[in-house]
Formats: structure tokens, sequence, C-alpha cells
């Protein structure tokens, strides 16, 4: 081999704090406080308190490997932390506080986080489980002296007193690329979650990766970014990074995810790209039909983490006029695995058209291979026909759970990819159109039925709010479709209508048997529809065709 003779820098997390100080340092991080009020400074502010913080974790006793948790919304301090512990040398732990009790318990101590960080909060979320965590977990509050609250964790410290006349610089490690800089556990719908543990190397490859498609989603120095994924659902999405590199003014919504409490902050701060889940983008849809137009300069947005329904995109795209990228992943793809990049042909096709092509899940990422195979792990054609299940290895692609062996070996196949559990095909152009989950998908007499779609065009009926498709067991078939629906306020319909709706948008076949009404449709700790919820509720249907 002839060496190339470039210098050798390790791809540090440190790197983009650094950069964005120097580049960025009047662009504003604006931040929705949970004491209440607004907070603004600078990314050159922001890089101040985080090397401040920083000198707070090594005087805490943090080294290089340990394990700091957080328990956050988005907001000025939860950035900080995200920069100052990997910088240190020490791995970030963003944790869910939307699990469950016991799984917040398993995740801490299968961690062995030396310091949790939370948001007040969530302080009654954390009191009643003390006594099943680390005995030497230190705790601190993420707010001011003057908003300490009075509660019964011992020793709680004051995150604001931690960094009070510490130094505003800090010389960083000389971190190892490979070395673990964050873990983030997902949510486990089956047995305990996994930790996915990311490296600085793979979580910069995956910011550079999410330049390619920078343009397209508005991401640059002169958009105002909002993430309303939370910045504990894998990496945030990697905007935590992306938004100081390319220096977009980035907008922290804190606890207010309600679509009135969004449109405001909005409006008030001009955001011009937000990121979030369909259940999110609900919310935000219902209030600005309410205003009858969108946010002040809203022209991007980045929907994904659950099948987007075609008529949220039409919405958003034709009545409204922002353009949509939809985009799949997975926290052991850093998240970012697809989005919907378009080519200059793509961008001049009729508006319905584009809009059919944001229904798939769309073309991989840079740091990202894919490829569909049959059961007997048979590779199978990018002919936009054949499904089987999506396996993907790439720069940013996990190749093993934190110290879970046996999930390690069940997720990976002996080539090296990982199993996405995900059932897809891949068009000829490579746009990837997720099928189901391959617990979701309804098997019918040996046929598949995907709940996704047909999801999908229930979701097209102007009285649906929400919907969801199970299989319900059945003597004949083994599983049929039932379709859940919540309906929007006001509105009637029966379910003999929907079936009608659907008669010409989907086979015959894959019809539901029956259409239940409910008030509500149970959520995952990342906003998904808990099909495993629905599956509990309606183990006993029985099917009006039996
Ligand atoms: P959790 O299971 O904790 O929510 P992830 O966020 O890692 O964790 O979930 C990844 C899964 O979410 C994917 O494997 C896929 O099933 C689903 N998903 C993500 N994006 C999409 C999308 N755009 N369309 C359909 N499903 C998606």
């Amino acid at each position: 081999m002839l060496s190339g003779r470039m210098m050798e820098m390790p791809l540090t997390i440190s790197s983009v704090i650094d950069y964005a100080a120097d580049v960025r340092s009047d662009t504003e991080v604006v931040s929705k406080c949970v004491e209440g009020g607004v907070h603004r400074y600078s990314y050159s502010d922001a890089h101040k308190r985080t090397c401040q913080l920083a000198h707070a974790l090594t005087s805490m006793g943090i080294k290089e490997g340990d394990r700091v948790a957080t328990l956050a919304w988005n907001g000025y301090r939860h950035f900080e932390l995200y920069f100052a512990i990997s910088s240190v040398g020490a791995v970030c732990h963003t944790i869910n506080p939307r699990l469950f009790a016991d799984q917040i318990v398993y995740i801490i101590n299968h961690a062995k986080d030396r310091i949790l960080f939370l948001d007040t909060t969530f302080i009654p979320i954390i009191t009643p489980l003390i006594h099943k965590l680390p005995k030497d977990l230190r705790y601190v509050a993420l707010c001011d002296r003057k908003d300490m609250p009075d509660c019964d964790i011992p020793n709680l410290e004051c995150y604001e007193e931690l960094l009070t006349g510490q130094p505003t610089s800090f010389s960083w490690p000389n971190l190892d690329e490979r070395s673990a800089s964050a873990l983030c556990y997902t949510s486990g719908t089956t047995g305990n979650p996994k930790g996915v543990l990311f490296t600085h190397r793979s979580t910069l490859l995956h910011t550079f990766g999410m330049m390619v498609f920078a343009a397209e989603v508005g991401l640059n120095s002169s958009s105002v970014v909002l993430p309303v994924v939370p910045f504990f659902h894998a990496n945030g999405w990697g905007l935590p990074f992306a938004s100081p590199l390319v220096g977009a003014k980035f907008v922290l919504p804190g606890p207010g995810l309600d679509g009135e409490n969004l449109f405001e902050l909005m409006d008030a701060e001009g955001v011009t790209s937000a990121w979030g889940v369909p259940t999110i983008w609900l919310g935000l849809l219902a209030e600005m039909r309410k205003h009858g137009r969108k946010p002040g300069g809203f022209q991007y947005m980045l929907v994904g983490g659950s099948a987007v329904p075609r008529s949220m995109i039409a919405e958003f795209e034709i009545d409204f006029d922002v353009r949509v990228v939809h985009g799949w992943g997975m926290t052991e793809t850093s998240p970012v695995g697809s989005t919907t990049t378009f080519s200059p042909a793509m961008r001049s096709l009729p508006i319905e058209k584009q809009v059919d092509l944001k229904v798939s899940q769309g073309r991989r990422m840079y740091t990202v291979d894919m490829r569909i195979v049959n059961d007997s792990g048979e590779l199978l054609p990018n002919d936009g026909e054949a499904f089987g299940e999506l396996q993907v290895r790439g720069h940013a692609v996990m190749n093993g759970y934190f110290e879970d062996e046996e999930a390690s070996d069940a997720a990976l196949t002996d080539d090296g990819w990982l199993r996405t559990g995900d059932v897809a095909k891949i068009d000829p152009d490579g746009f990837m159109s997720l099928v189901d989950r391959t617990k979701d998908v309804i098997k019918s007499g040996g046929e598949w039925i995907s709940s996704i779609d047909l999801e999908n065009a229930a979701q097209g009926h102007e009285a649906v709010k929400e919907c969801a498709v199970i299989a319900a067991s059945h003597p004949k078939w083994a599983e049929r479709p039932l379709l859940i629906i919540v309906l929007e306020a006001g509105k009637e319909v029966t379910g003999d209508e929907i079936k009608q709706y659907l008669a010409d948008k989907v086979a015959k076949w894959w019809l539901p048997d029956d259409v239940v009404f409910v008030d509500e449709i149970p959520h995952t700790a990342t906003g998904k529809i808990s099909k495993l919820t629905l599956r509990k509720l309606f183990a006993d249907h029985l099917l009006s065709t039996v």
C-alpha cells in the first residue's frame, strides 16, 4: 500500500462545538424553558458554558468511558450536556422519560450511570425509583438555585452552581474517534430495552451524511431549525450536531409539543425547518387549519419515525406549501437511514406525483447501504415489486448492542449486516417503501397485508383523525385486519362507510373485517402507535366475519 500523506486528526464531537464558536459565533440558540420564559444565547455562549460544564464534570470525578445520564426536554442545558459529556471522553446517556418506570430503572442500572442530570419536571418520575437505582448515583437538577425544588431526592445538586466560577475554555482530551460518545436505549417493545452505543466517528460521519440532503430540507446558515424530535430520541435525529455545524438558528421547544404551543413558537421565532414524528404534525396541522395559514416562515419539514399518511404529506405540500422530506431510520442507524431525496427531474414532476414519491421512505443516506432478502436469506431484486427483510450496513450503523450479546447476535447476519425487523421493497431509482414491521404485517391465508398501506388509505378519509390496523385472529385465514379509528371532533361515519371508501383504494381481500371506533389510540415512548398495546386491548376481539 502506498500511504497517503495527510494528517491524522480524530473525528471528535468537540470539533463541532469548537467550529460553531469560531464560525457561527453570533447565531442564536433559543429555548423555551421548563421553569417558564424563553432563554436566548449564541453558539459562542454555548461553547463557553460547555467548557464550564466540562470542568464541572471532571471535578466531579468523571473519567473517559463513564456514563452520564440526562433526563431532559430539548433546551440549552441539554445541548450543553450533549457536547460537554462526550467531549471530556464520557458517554452521554439520554433517557426517554416516557419509558415505563421499570425500563428506566433497568437502563440506569444497565448503563451504570454515575450522574443523572434532570429537568425538574422529571423529579416526580425519579423520586419513587431512587431505592432501585445505583447507590452512588449523583443527581443534578437542570436549573438555577432559586428554582431548586423542594423534593425527596437526597443531595440534589444545582446545575448552575456547578458551572459558576468554572473557566470558559477547556483543553479537550485527545480521544480515539472510535471511543464511545453516547448511549441511547431503544424502547424495547418486547423484552428489555437495548443500548446503542455511538462513537465520535459514527456521530460525525452521520452528521456529514446529513449534509447530502441538507439543501432539500432547508438546513443552512439562513435557516431556523426546530427539533420537535426530542434529544432523547436517537440523537435528536442528528440535529444537535448538524445545526451548529451549518450555523442554523436553533429553536428548542422544551416540553410544549402540542399544536398550539408549536404554532406560537414557530410564528414567534420564524422557524423555517421543523423535524418530528407524524403524531406531532397531526396537532400542528389542526392548529394550521384553525388559523387558516401556516406559521410565518415555515418552508420545510422532516417527518419520519413511523409511516407518514399520504393525506398528511399532501396537506402540507399542497394546501400549505411546505416542502416535506420523509425519512426512515432507527436508533441503530444513528438514526437517519433514508430520506426522500429528489433529482431535478423529480422536482419538476406534478405535485401529486411528488407526493406519491414522498409516501415512500426514500433513498439511502450516504452512510447507509441497503438490501432486501427473503426468508432463506437470498438477495431480492430492487424492482419495486419484490419485498423482504430490509438489512443495512454503513459508517453509522451499529455492530452490536451495549453489553447484550444475545440481542447483538440476533440483530446481525453472518455477513455483518443489521437486520432491521422491517419488511420493504426498493424500486430501481433506489426508493425504499416499507411494507410493514415484521411483527405488524397481517398474515391472511398465507398472503401478507400491509398494515401501513391500509392505514394510509383509511387516513385519507376526512372523518379519520388517527387510525391503526392490527391483526385479529381468524379460524380460517389465521389473521384478518381490524381497523381502529379515532374520529375528528364532530365528525360521524359508520364502519360500512369506511369500507366503501376503501373499496377502490386497496385489494378487495385487504378490506378490514371490522372497523372499531375508539376515543384514543395508545402511543409508545417515541410517539409511535403502540400496536403491542392495541393487540393486547383487542386480543379477545371476535371478528364479525367469523
Ligand atoms: P423505537 O422502537 O424505540 O421507536 P426506533 O426509533 O429506533 O426505536 O424505531 C425504528 C423503527 O421505526 C424502524 O425500524 C421502523 O419500523 C420504524 N420507522 C422509522 N421510520 C419510519 C418511517 N418513515 N415509516 C415507517 N416506519 C418507520
